[in-house]
């Protein structure tokens, strides 16, 4: 481990206490800006992975997590808002170190966490159960919601916080537990928030974090018995591999996985504002979020004065320091998401695609050593090239054109994935018929990358499985449980159903 002697080691949170692997192994988190490690890392193995679900589950059956009234619950979680709140700039940092995003785009992220916590702290003693008349004379009946038990959650590098808390909100308000495993590329942050968890006075067990690879401490988490739920977001490849896991033990699961989503521009749309979505769908965060805009259908009257105006603002995008505020694009995150990105662009070359800007790693100065990519876009793209089909999760822009209504959904809808569409036009009839016409899980019009606590968000297709966010996505932690009450006990047939 190279230079690895004199780095900060980071412990990992488990039952309270923080830890070192059971192994004894490290490994490295390394700042995309420099390619250098900045950090060391427990490497968590199927042990370490034990001792958290078992943290996690004897603080589900006992002590004092389940004696919580559920308004204190949503109390405790308003506690660990203000929390973030007052550290949302040393999160942000330990974001941008990892994964190399903008300072800009992370801090506004880290500001916007605490809502999470605000919302389902507050849905947490409003779940209600029912008492339902019953077609069974003299019984009684109700039903409860009662917390699914140990929860296991697995997140990415891309907006590392944001994704994990997504799950952790919901999970804890309806009283669950959880083992939380961050991407191995961007663990930092993670560990930042247990502190804050720590510090607010959250039970032991109660959030527990496991650092570590995919095939290894993930795996761990997905295949012990006690976890009950497993929320993953990331690659679709992964997702596979987790449900068909999940699926041996009946485990619950719900999947974000990745997009190839269409930024849909109709001739009557305001060019201007549309080409500003499109830099925003596909530029923003160097093109790492899974619901990028990453095919640009446009109408073929439009296409040379959109694909003009994205040209004129990408030749002036400032690229370099993250941490820079005038600095407009980071690099990739990762050295096999540079190399990924470049193979990509390769394949769209050799596919016929035309490169009309970048197509290359990024030399800027201040970029050489670091994994820093050209924003690139291609036109004459055809839907049936693999760089309109293949997630590329960077910043390359595929421009396919259309001249029909019927020909865009057709392509935007011709896709194994469904997670976003974004509808460019100032005709009310489109804007209203459309998004029911398109399969994705989120439709904007006259917008992009806009997400919510309060909005449902997930895919369709390859693109997952459940949402997150919203008030119904705190019912995916929880189970009903149908309770039948017969207060005048009679001797009956017993060999007929009830
Ligand atoms: P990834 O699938 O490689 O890894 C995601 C997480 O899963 C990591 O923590 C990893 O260690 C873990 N993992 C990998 N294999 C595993 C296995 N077999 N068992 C258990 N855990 C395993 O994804 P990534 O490269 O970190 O993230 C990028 C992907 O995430 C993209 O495809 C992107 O579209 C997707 N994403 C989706 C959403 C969404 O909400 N739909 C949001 C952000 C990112």
């Amino acid at each position: 481990m190279a230079g690895g002697a004199e780095l900060r080691r980071l412990e990992m949170y488990i039952d309270g206490t923080w830890r070192a692997a059971a192994s004894g192994r490290w490994f490295e988190t390394r700042d995309p800006c420099t390619d250098r490690p900045w950090a060391l890392l427990p490497r968590a193995d199927a042990e370490d992975v034990a001792a958290a679900v078992e943290a996690a589950h004897a603080a589900f059956t006992s002590g004092p997590w389940p004696a919580m009234s559920a308004s204190d619950r949503g109390l405790l979680l308003y506690r660990i808002a203000d929390l973030i709140a007052a550290n949302a700039e040393h999160l942000a940092d330990l974001e941008v170190r990892d994964n190399g995003k903008l300072m800009l785009e992370m801090l506004g992220q880290m500001r916007y966490l605490p809502r999470w916590f605000q919302y389902y702290g507050g849905l947490a003693d409003k779940i209600e159960g029912s008492v339902t008349p019953i077609d069974k004379p003299g019984l009684f009946h109700y039903v409860v919601h009662e917390p699914v038990g140990v929860v296991g959650a697995i997140t990415p590098w891309n907006s590392p916080l944001l994704l994990t808390v997504w799950k952790i909100a919901p999970a804890l308000a309806a009283g669950n537990t959880i083992v939380v495993k961050p991407s191995e590329f961007a663990s930092a942050s993670m560990l930042g928030l247990a502190r804050l968890f720590e510090q607010a006075g959250v039970p032991k067990g109660v959030l527990n974090v496991v650092t570590g690879f995919g095939e290894e401490a993930g795996k761990a988490i997905v295949d012990h018995p006690l976890v009950r739920r497993i929320a993953f977001t990331g690659s679709d490849a992964g997702g596979a591999k987790i449900a068909e896991a999940a699926a041996r033990d009946f485990k619950r699961v719900s999947l974000e996985l990745g997009g190839k989503s269409a930024n849909i521009i109709f001739a009557d749309a305001d060019i201007d504002a549309a080409a500003n979505g499109v830099i925003s769908g596909i530029f923003a965060a160097a093109g790492q979020t899974c619901m990028a805009g990453s095919r640009l259908l446009v109408h073929a009257s439009v296409h040379d004065a959109v694909v003009e105006r994205i040209l004129t603002r990408m030749k002036q995008v400032k690229i370099g320091d993250p941490r820079d505020p005038a600095t407009e694009m980071g690099p990739v995150a990762t050295e096999p998401q540079l190399r990924k990105v470049l193979h990509y662009i390769d394949v769209a070359k050799a596919e016929g695609a035309r490169c009309v800007l970048g197509g290359t790693r990024s030399l800027r100065a201040g970029c050489e050593s670091g994994y820093f990519v050209e924003p690139t876009v291609f036109v004459d793209v055809t839907n049936d090239m693999r760089i309109a089909q293949e997630e590329v999760f960077g910043p390359v822009l595929s421009v396919i054109r259309f001249e029909t209504d019927e020909e865009a959904i057709r392509l935007a809808n011709d896709s194994r994935y469904g997670l976003a569409a974004a509808i460019w036009t100032s005709d009310m009839a489109r804007a209203l018929h459309m998004p029911k016409r398109l399969h994705a899980g989120t439709v904007w019009v006259n917008a992009y990358r806009v997400v919510s606590y309060l909005a449902p968000f997930g895919g369709v297709k390859a693109s997952g499985i459940g949402r997150e966010n919203g008030a119904a996505a705190i019912m995916e932690y929880l189970e009903p449980k149908s309770v039948f009450i017969n207060p005048t006990p009679a001797v009956r047939n017993p060999f007929t159903l009830g």
